[in-house]
């Protein structure tokens, strides 16, 4: 038995067969042989799935005409690699020669480009390589019939071990057997942290090296409460995680029973629960969990999935968002694109400092045709219900009057077309990192809300890297700084009478619940399932006691001696918690 410790980011335990994702390679495809008698089917499916993903692309590429030249010219790169003959020959030789599955086949084929382009070692060639890896993600999604990744298709429940995985790799981990999963990098904020906790699904980060000390098919416990992955557990530990696992299930499920509970304190305060949501699925598990609507809609994913999504594309999408949320609010954040997230075009040239570069609104501002187009669709989809923008990582006060400007001119093309739109849309600003922090009585004068964004502005603050396991102590949301500008942003926004969330993943963690409700914060919003547990906890508390714990903290000058507090408290006011 082994105990490998690393960062814990979404508490539930996962105990399984370890599938070990090799580091080199994205999806995992199995090295699957078939029959001399197959072969014929396997070479006429990939045949199949090269047109489909040529048609795919000749539409994405009409839906581009009018948005310049360089987005179309990428996708005509990847078109020609797709009809490329070499490339339908070599796969075609894998299926029919050496009796390989079409997945593989095409596998196989494309490693050998990404040897010729790795070998070059020059700028343009590492680009080739990005684009390689897209063009392949596309064929293979449409030989695998829309199921990313090849995870789909697993016989048995597995526990994944990874180098590193993607936030959409994690999201594509909800329909499969997958039961958890522990990766060698990545922060507890990391957007795939944020994804397997929206996904429910047990995981630890910042491992170290764990994917090259594994083998397939050992028996993994994931640990995702204390950050441990045990590899080979004697009997005695199974049975005790075995045991674990069924009580924190009993726990959650008791705690959803009461998700429609009214969120309010003991003497009678009243808090609002929304969710933070990525993918427009999970608005209905939002509401199913007691959410009172969705505070912080991520739609960077689209970007993800789609590359450069259309306008109406968009629209169909947000106007769904909004019509199923009933008139609830809908906060939709525009992209914030870059940095841990997907990498744009602007990124691929290398930025040294990806967190401190052309990421979020900064990207938005420098494309501003591309920003426009989401602009106008989240204005033609606020018809459909209470829809709010939001706009992520403003660090000046120039950069809202800019996005607001774009905003004006987006509802002016819409009026002039004589397309409905919600013409005092409410609009509001992430603040997430320390100058917005800073100056939030300046911001807050121009927009109708707030949002905190805590991932970023603990990131930002203490100057730490969020996916960086060698930093992740440092990390600390209950650091004096953080509770300093925390207590400044809420109180100017109360004293401006202006609406102030906290979106990042403090307001999920039960003991800055307390905390935050103590400094006058009256809306969180949380991962879905987070919704239930953030509920009871408002609950079981009077105002005066998670005041009483706000001031106390005040004078606290680690963040160790902060938490540690909290958690007594927490443990003292809301027994039995999980
Ligand atoms: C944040 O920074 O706290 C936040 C909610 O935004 P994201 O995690 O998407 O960067
Ligand atoms: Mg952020």
């Amino acid at each position: 038995m082994h105990t490998y410790k690393g960062i814990p980011c979404m508490t539930g335990i996962a105990v399984g067969e370890a599938l070990v994702m090799p580091r080199d390679v994205e999806h995992h495809i199995h090295r699957r042989q078939v029959a001399p008698d197959e072969a014929a089917r396997e070479d006429e499916k990939c045949r199949a799935a090269l047109a489909k993903a040529a048609e795919e692309i000749d539409r994405e590429i009409e839906q581009l005409r009018g948005y310049g030249n360089d987005a179309s010219e990428i996708f005509e790169f990847h078109k020609a690699l797709i009809l490329s003959p070499d490339l339908a020959q070599a796969i075609r030789t894998h299926i029919l020669d050496g009796h390989m599955s079409a997945e593989y086949a095409l596998f196989t084929a494309m490693r050998r480009w990404h040897e010729h382009f790795n070998g070059l070692n020059s700028q343009t060639a590492a680009q080739k390589v990005h684009d390689l890896v897209d063009v392949e993600r596309r064929i293979m999604r449409h030989l695998v019939g829309g199921a990313m990744l090849g995870f789909g298709s697993l016989g048995r429940e597995v526990v994944l071990v990874a180098h590193t995985l993607t936030p959409s790799q994690a999201a594509s981990l909800r329909k499969t057997k997958i039961k958890g999963f522990a990766t060698d990098i990545g922060g507890q904020t990391a957007h795939t942290a944020i994804m397997a906790r929206a996904m429910a699904v047990p995981a630890v980060v910042g491992t170290g090296d764990l994917s090259l000390r594994i083998r397939g098919g050992q028996t993994v416990i994931i640990d995702g409460l204390k950050g441990l992955v045990i590899v080979d557990p004697d009997s005695a530990t199974l049975e005790g995680y075995r045991e674990q696992e069924r009580r924190h299930r009993a726990a959650f499920d008791a705690l959803v029973a009461e998700r429609d509970l009214p969120a309010e304190t003991i003497d009678g305060y009243q808090v609002e629960v929304l969710a933070n949501i990525e993918l427009p699925e999970e608005v209905e598990m939002a509401l199913a969990m007691g959410a009172r609507g969705v505070g912080l809609y991520r739609t960077e994913y689209l970007y993800e999935e789609c590359h450069e999504p259309s306008e109406d594309m968009q629209y169909n999408v947000y106007h769904e968002v909004a019509r199923s949320l009933g008139g609830r609010p809908c906060i939709i954040r525009t992209m914030d694109l870059g940095a841990d997230k997907f990498a744009h075009e602007g990124q691929q040239d290398g930025e040294r400092n990806p967190f401190l570069g052309s990421r979020s609104i900064r990207y938005s501002l420098q494309r501003p045709e591309l920003f426009m187009v989401q602009l106008r669709a989240i204005l033609r989809a606020s018809v459909a219900g209470d829809v709010r923008i939001l706009f992520p990582m403003i660090s000046v006060v120039e950069e809202l009057r800019e996005a607001k400007r774009l905003l004006a001119r987006a509802k002016e093309e819409l009026a002039a077309g004589g397309i409905p739109f919600r013409p005092h849309i409410p609009v509001g600003i992430m603040v997430e990192v320390p100058s917005a922090a800073l100056t939030v009585g300046q911001l807050a004068g121009e927009v109708d809300f707030l949002s905190i964004g805590t991932n970023d502005l603990v990131q930002y603050s203490l100057a730490v890297d969020r996916v960086n396991q060698r930093v992740a102590h440092l990390y600390q949301p209950g650091s004096p700084a953080i509770m300093h500008l925390l207590r400044h942003i809420i109180a100017v926004a109360q004293k401006l009478s202006k609406g102030v969330c906290v979106c990042g993943e403090m307001s999920a963690d039960p003991r800055f619940v307390l905390l935050l409700l103590g400094l006058g914060l009256r809306e969180y919003s949380v991962a879905p399932l987070a919704a239930p547990l953030v509920k009871h906890i408002v609950r079981s508390v009077s105002l005066a006691e998670a005041e009483a714990i706000a001031e106390k903290t005040r004078a606290m000058d680690t963040a160790e001696k902060c938490e540690a507090f909290m958690s007594e408290r927490l443990a003292a006011l809301v027994p039995n918690l999980m």
